[in-house]
């Protein structure tokens, strides 16, 4: 007889880190169980996709699209969002991705898969997947909780019955009464002129109405409440299979994750075994936010004054003045915390960091992917928002998870974030890796974290999920 027919899939991932890590997870995970995976990418991002790929690259398709960056003007090299001159270029950049329209029609036409999973910034797949006849899957790259809560918030803007930008003021139909201020929100909830932003998320969350399903990052015991909202009230078919950071057993590929470590991940681990259980907090805030000077110096005086020992993950704003470059540091502070501290100014191995027993807590900017990857480590955090939902993966963590505490951000601040000074640095340590408090957030923490691993394993609700995905899309297809 025949072989059975293979289901194919397209993966198409928006060129950010924190869009490109989950897919090249998914990518593995669809492959582990039997489906046939093409990733669509372009040239300089299929290099370091290959890359994380590891001995899974020979099993998945890449096919690699010309990005026309220059067509917009952004210089030549610029094919992921953390390359932009600066972050103002991401209008352009948007416009650039767009344009990848006729060239992605092209493959599809050529392969014709059963089936297109594509990112949320790409809404036009679904009209190109509908034209040959396939269903197109959305992937955010964020959880259950904040997408019921931006879609509540946009189908029910605030401007009608809150006029304070700082009083608290309930979502609407978010279970669990969760509020949220008006300053806290995306510019196109907040704002009712239209820009040319704006205008593209409103065809993003109509691509979401549209589209077939919705494959979710996270696990439905994390936000049990938040999946059955988003299936029940928002009418979503949505398939939660992650967390997608745990399909990676080998520590290299962990280390690889996105781009290679400006580190050399032993010697970190060897510091990371030097040091006590719980004792280390790790400090990141992702690919994209970038900090100035003088936050930077708050950082560290609030490190220094909890009086643990971290790992830091600097990235600075591009374009500040060069004396003040080198000179941000309070002074001294790198021979005080010799040994104390490590600072990597680059790309960190930061899922090996998260799991490592020394590592007690994870100062984050609520990424999702770092959010659920804290989770997944089962390690208490300190929320420090800067953009995009990360606002609401902060009420998530601190408020419905109760594992975590903000370190007071009060407002969307583009580009550099809010400013947060050194003492509130400190004492939000310290709740999280001291006291009663942070034992008990840290007990909650190891309880999400077994969680996370019972989903992911045999017959947990996350391998159900995608078993049941997989059924549905042949039954489609075949
Ligand atoms: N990451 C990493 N090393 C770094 C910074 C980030 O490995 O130095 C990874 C992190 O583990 C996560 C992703 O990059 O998987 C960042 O995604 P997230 O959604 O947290 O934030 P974004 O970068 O999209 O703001």
């Amino acid at each position: 007889g025949s072989e059975p027919r293979q289901l194919h899939i397209f993966l198409f991932p928006f060129m950010a880190h924190g869009h490109m890590i989950p897919f090249v997870d998914m990518s593995k995970l669809f492959v582990s169980r039997g489906v046939k995976i093409t990733i669509v990418t372009t040239p300089l991002n299929s290099i370091s996709i290959s890359k994380s790929l590891q001995n899974f690259a020979s099993k998945i398709e890449l096919i690699v699209l010309k990005f026309p960056a220059a067509e917009v003007g952004l210089p030549d090299t610029c094919e992921n969002a953390d390359s932009l001159p600066s972050p103002d270029y991401i209008t352009k950049f948007f416009q650039a991705s767009t344009l990848l329209q006729a060239p992605f029609e092209q493959a599809l036409l050529q392969s014709r898969p059963d089936c297109l999973v594509a990112d949320m910034f790409f809404p036009w797949t679904n009209d190109l997947a509908a034209k040959i006849g396939i269903p197109r899957l959305i992937f955010h790259g964020t959880g259950a909780f904040s997408l019921c809560a931006s879609d509540f918030m946009r189908l029910h803007k605030p401007e009608k019955n809150v006029s304070s930008e700082t009083e608290p003021f309930l979502i609407p139909y978010l279970p669990g009464d969760i509020k949220i201020t008006k300053m806290k929100l995306p510019s196109n909830v907040r704002e009712d002129t239209e820009t040319e932003f704006s205008k593209f998320f409103n065809k993003v969350k109509e691509s979401e109405s549209n589209c077939y399903g919705v494959v979710v990052n996270s696990f439905y015991e994390l936000e049990t409440e938040y999946v059955d909202c988003y299936r029940d009230v928002l009418r979503r078919k949505a398939w939660p299979i992650g967390p997608l950071s745990l399909c990676n057993n080998g520590a290299r590929e962990i280390a690889q994750r996105g781009k290679e470590s400006t580190i050399d991940e032993h010697e970190c681990l060897k510091w990371l075994d030097s040091q006590k259980p719980n004792s280390v907090v790790y400090v990141c805030f992702g690919s994209l936010a970038r900090f100035n000077s003088a936050q930077l110096k708050e950082i560290a005086i609030g490190l220094e004054a909890s009086e643990k020992s971290f790992i830091w993950v600097v990235r600075k704003v591009n374009g500040e003045d060069k004396e003040e470059d080198q000179n941000w540091l309070p002074e001294g502070f790198e021979q005080r915390m010799e040994g104390k501290g490590l600072i990597i100014r680059g790309w960190a191995p930061q899922v090996l960091i998260l799991n490592h027993p020394a590592v007690g807590g994870f100062v984050t900017h609520c990424g999702w992917n770092s959010t659920l990857e804290g989770v997944a480590a089962g390690v208490p955090m300190v929320t420090w928002p800067v953009s995009a939902e990360q606002f609401y993966n902060e009420i998530l963590v601190t408020e419905v998870l109760k594992t975590g505490v903000a370190v007071g951000v009060q407002k969307w601040v583009p580009g550099v974030g809010d400013f947060i000074g050194g003492e509130a640095v400190e004492k939000a340590i310290r709740r999280v890796m001291e006291d009663e408090e942070g034992g008990e957030m840290r007990n909650r923490a190891a309880e999400n974290a077994e969680k996370a691993k019972k989903a992911v394993g045999n017959d947990g609700s996350s391998y159900r999920n995608l078993d049941a995905l997989i059924e549905e899309l042949k039954s489609l297809a075949f």
